[in-house]
């Protein structure tokens, strides 16, 4: 075979390789598990968007930079019928504007301090009372409503979002500048895995949650959703919704989900604990002890549609809210207005007021240390 004749074979197969290699990008490209749109800007000019990530299924979950917030999530009722299960806005304006924290990454310390304050290393850190007397989910600009770094970090075929955001030493009131991870995965499994990550350079509290508000069948109240929590103890709360510090018995009360039990059921009962909370707004004691794996916490189930989620965290407590603070007023994706419980949290968590209680599991980060937490909710049908 001649010089010319084997230069030519080498011409060729490497045309062959190179085009084979453009087609396999091209093919990633249109059959993209992660696209990236903009979604508007903030009040000083930064840019936004929004990541739809998409599974194999055809589930889609829509998340914005903008306060690492779930703006979507869509998923399969037991007919195959695909809809949206989270409340939420159109706008991001709205997101900047709104107090019902839809779908927010909350920190630097979800749920309430007491009294706006707290003390720790012989110090005391003076925070925003943005809840009648008492601090909640991280003052008046918490991590919902600030603009994070956002990075594809997806495998051939399973999306993942990475969002970063430094909060700087005093920052809402808080100690140390505060280096934040929350990675959003989506598998194959119909699974929204949210795990975070955060380092400190001063000791300081952290308590991170996402705030999704879920409503199974797309639609109405969540009143006839069936819970189950696996928590045998609950912590009972004062009028303002501080915890006492005593961990209670659910057994014989209102608040026992140890059984799978419709979530209108007891709501109106006469009992204190739900006066004080205008229905449930409590944080449940799970049973499971944390192994750095998260432990299945809650399975709800809605009949009409037989959608399904179960919700898995590393975290010791998990808020169970149910809406009640909703009362029409708000205004929500589609212009749809939010009738009162017409969606619920589940907050996984540290113990709301830990800083006021030596007792309960420390919401200290020290300085160097490294703070993980992992939360799954998982979608099925039946
Ligand atoms: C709290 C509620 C509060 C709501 C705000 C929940 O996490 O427990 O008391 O009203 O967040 O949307």
């Amino acid at each position: 075979m001649g010089v010319k004749t084997k230069t030519g074979i080498v011409i060729f197969l490497m045309g062959l390789f190179l085009s084979s290699a453009w087609s396999r990008t091209e093919k990633v490209k249109n059959t993209s598990i992660l696209k990236k749109h903009a979604f508007g800007k903030t009040e000083d000019g930064k840019e936004a968007h929004l990541f739809v990530l998409t599974n194999k299924n055809g589930m889609e979950v829509s998340i914005t930079d903008f306060g690492g917030t779930v703006v979507s999530v869509k998923v399969p009722d037991r007919a195959g019928k695909l809809a949206d299960v989270v409340l939420g806005y159109d706008t991001l304006p709205e997101y900047a504007a709104g107090k019902a924290y839809f779908g927010g990454t909350i920190g630097r310390y979800a749920n309430r301090i007491a009294h706006g304050e707290f003390t720790l290393g012989g110090r005391k850190y003076t925070l925003a009372k943005n809840d009648g007397e008492n601090h909640l989910h991280g003052g008046i600009k918490g991590f919902n409503k600030v603009l994070w770094i956002a990075k594809d970090v997806s495998t051939k075929s399973v999306p993942s979002l990475h969002l970063s955001y430094l909060s700087k030493d005093g920052e809402e009131g808080y100690p140390g500048n505060l280096s934040a991870e929350v990675n959003f995965t989506l598998t194959d499994a119909n699974e929204l895995k949210i795990e975070y990550r955060a380092t400190t350079d001063q000791d300081t509290v952290i308590n991170l949650t996402n705030h999704s508000y879920f409503n199974l069948a797309g639609d109405g109240t969540i009143l006839e959703h069936q819970l189950q929590l696996t928590a045998s103890r609950f912590t009972p709360v004062n009028s303002t919704l501080i915890p006492t510090g005593e961990l209670r018995s659910v057994q014989g009360t209102p608040f026992d989900f140890r059984e799978s039990n419709v979530i209108g059921a007891r709501i109106n009962q006469d009992d204190e604990q739900l006066k004080f909370g205008k229905g449930y707004d409590h944080n449940w004691v799970l049973d499971a002890k944390a192994h750095g794996k998260p432990a299945l916490a809650a399975i709800v189930f809605e009949p009409k549609t037989g959608r399904v989620l179960e919700v898995w965290t590393t975290e010791p407590g998990i808020q169970f809210y149910s809406g009640n603070f909703l009362d029409g007023s708000i205004h929500g994706k589609g212009g749809r207005s939010h009738q009162l419980r017409s969606g619920f949290c589940l907050e996984t968590q540290n113990f709301p007021d830990s800083p006021h209680h030596p007792e309960f599991p420390s919401t200290v980060l020290h300085s160097g240390a490294k703070y993980n937490s992992a939360t799954v909710y998982k979608f099925s049908t039946r």
